[in-house]
């Protein structure tokens, strides 16, 4: 149950598959401004978790006027479910940045795919949506 657990695209041979591969679909479905998707990606039980980092010397945004403002500390490491994929369920992991914003003081910096404390991304919401909807309409009477 190790398909996930590689590290570098030269693991391939092995017959498992790369966490390139993950990063690439991520990157193509859903890249976030000023992340990145990490060197981490790895099979726990029936989730598949993908680090996320912030950019080199990319500053966090205030959440409320989303301007870049200097560090303050950081937080504990969270995870953000995501939508799933084949049947795994897809977690974020990210150790988010408080940052000091000269007019809001010191906030939790942006997150572009959670809302506040939120621990089911944006993306994953509007499936969950999407969904709901097909569900209903299919079982309303006629
Ligand atoms: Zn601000």
């Amino acid at each position: 149950m190790s398909l996930f657990v590689l590290r570098d695209k030269h693991s391939f041979s092995s017959g498992r598959m790369p966490t390139m591969l993950i990063k690439t679909l991520l990157n193509q479905c859903y890249p976030i401004k000023g992340f990145v998707y990490g060197d981490q990606v790895r099979l726990e039980g029936k989730s598949v978790v993908v680090n996320i980092q912030h950019r080199k010397n990319s500053r966090g945004l205030c959440p409320q006027c989303r301007e870049p403002s200097p560090g303050y500390d950081r937080l504990k490491e969270r995870r953000y479910r995501f939508v799933p994929l084949w049947g795994y369920l897809v977690e974020f992991l990210y150790t988010a940045r408080r940052v000091q914003c000269p007019r809001h003081g010191i906030v939790v910096e942006f997150l572009p795919w959670a809302d506040g404390k939120s621990p089911i991304t944006q993306p994953f919401k509007l499936f969950l949506v999407h969904w709901a909807k097909r569900l209903s309409w299919k079982g309303a009477p006629p």
